[in-house]
């Protein structure tokens, strides 16, 4: 292909998907996987080669270029006139701050595709969720230019949007490419490639979830996802300082590896790869952030800070005794929902209805992890990665590793663990605890575990500042509360 040639061998993304872009290949699996996107280009001249590569899908004439304010100035400003020196005309979009990834800003994006040969999103996980739903339902092929190495979604076959204050995963074409210039990447704000570590590895819990899925429920599963970011793990290990410190070579490194895990989305065909339980707690703590109108931690400090005390669940699922198991998995009333989701508790029920089980189909569910659980511990004992050598790492690169350091105070953390699975319909870690019963009655104990001490403990907070609360709603499930919303309404 031309537009391969372009690029000399020596600045080809290496790793495990580098053999596999814009290609179709049967995987051990069973399944033929196919990944669209063409090139992953993480080099100093990546920019400078867009609009060849671009001519080489076929792209002429105008452009749609979105990119907020800071991006634009990062990377969209040089793109535009990259594309305009060679011959591209281009029709910008560049949203103020702050920026939302609501379903309203996309259809904003949406009005304005006009007759543009396809949308370029210079920016990050905003920028690029907009650009990719608008261009997903318009038609249109687009190209992404990361500004950060802070989250995967560039190259995922979904976007994430707020529709009506639920975080929804939808649909989109992934884009034809990625180009980014790592010094442009290594200086976006210093949190975001440690965000981006962190969700990063929380593949590693997220990856659990799936495979259970698929052993409980006979979905499908691929271990080729995980696979790859095994492969970034040993890559990504000695490069965590530079991580921290904005080293272009590690913070490329590091987006290689986030555009691979995004690729784990392609091949899957799902998310689910990539986003589990600890997903949900960070996608809770976004929404109650929405509904209270304050401002959450980013995607990836939370996920990572969430990843830890997913990681410790399944740590107690392992040591605990299978004849212990007895489930606590039940579904709230649409009067808890309201109280806790207010004017969403209606999406809210809708996803959690997607994963109901009866009484019957519980004990089944038990019944059929005992019979099976050496097989079962096994497989996620191979998988698992411990929550001490995960916090570690998040330490070593910069990234938030308890609730007080993204400004969640500790209760509201317990709230995020005890209910956020009822936000979407996945079957993940957080079910599986209660269904053998270790949430809502260990809440305390895996907060504790994964964070290293109750919230008097916490370097931020003040001595004891959260343990009233705390400690006020012990082992309560689902607490019954008088008056106003749960989201402080
Ligand atoms: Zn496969
Ligand atoms: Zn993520």
């Amino acid at each position: 292909m031309v537009v391969q040639d372009l690029v000399p061998e020596e600045v080809r993304m290496r790793g495990p998907f580098s053999d596999k872009l814009g290609r179709r290949w049967t995987c051990p699996c069973g399944r033929e996987h196919e990944i669209s996107t063409r090139w992953a280009d993480v080099d100093p001249a990546a920019l400078e080669r867009l609009p060849a590569r671009l001519r080489g899908e076929g792209w002429r004439g105008k452009v749609l270029l979105v990119a907020d304010e800071v991006t634009y100035e990062a990377a969209g400003r040089e793109v535009s006139h990259i594309l305009k020196g060679s011959g591209f005309g281009v029709k910008e979009r560049v949203f103020p701050l702050p920026l939302k990834a609501t379903e309203e800003r996309a259809s904003e994006v949406l009005r304005e595709v006009g007759p543009e040969a396809g949308l370029v999103a210079a920016g990050s996980g905003t920028v690029n969720d907009l650009a990719k739903w608008a261009a997903g339902l318009a038609g249109k092929p687009y190209a992404a230019v990361p500004t950060a190495a802070s989250m995967n979604g560039y190259t995922s076959p979904i976007s994430a949007l707020l529709v009506r204050g639920v975080k929804r995963t939808v649909p989109s074409p992934p884009p034809v490419g990625t180009s980014a210039d790592p010094d442009v990447v290594a200086s976006a704000p210093r949190k975001m490639a440690p965000a981006g570590y962190a969700d990063l590895r929380s593949k590693v819990v997220a990856d659990v979830d799936w495979w259970l899925v698929g052993w409980l429920f006979g979905e499908y599963y691929c271990p080729f996802p995980r696979e790859a970011i095994g492969f970034w793990e040993g890559e990504l290990n000695g490069r965590l300082s530079g991580v921290r410190e904005g080293d272009p070579e590690a913070v490329g490194a590091l987006l290689r590896a986030l555009l691979d895990s995004g690729f784990g989305m392609a091949v899957a065909g799902t998310s689910s790869p990539a986003s589990g339980g600890e997903h949900l707690i960070s996608h809770w703590l976004d929404m109650r952030a929405t509904l209270r109108g304050g401002e959450a931690a980013l995607h990836g400090e939370q996920v990572g800070v969430g990843t830890l005390v997913a990681s410790t669940l399944y740590g107690m699922w392992l040591e605990s005794d299978p004849e212990d198991w007895k489930t606590t998995l039940g579904t709230p009333s649409s009067e808890e929902l309201c109280r806790r989701y207010g004017p969403w508790a209606g999406e809210v029920e809708t996803e959690l209805r997607r994963k109901a089980l009866s009484p019957e189909m519980a004990r089944d569910l038990i019944r059929k992890l005992r019979e099976g659980w050496e097989e079962v511990r096994e497989e996620v004992v191979v998988r698992w990665v411990p929550p001490e050598v995960l916090k570690e790492e998040l330490r070593k690169v910069g990234a938030p590793t308890r609730p007080e350091e993204l400004g969640v105070p500790w209760d509201v953390f317990r709230e995020a663990l005890l209910y956020s699975r009822e936000i979407r319909g996945r079957w993940t870690v957080l079910d599986t605890a209660y269904l053998v019963g270790i949430l809502p009655d260990r809440a305390e104990e895996a907060l504790e575990r994964a964070f290293g001490g109750g919230p008097a403990a916490a370097s931020s907070g003040g001595p004891g500042s959260y343990r009233g609360a705390f400690r006020g709603r012990r082992g309560r499930p689902f607490p019954a509360r008088r008056g106003g919303g749960w989201w402080g309404g």
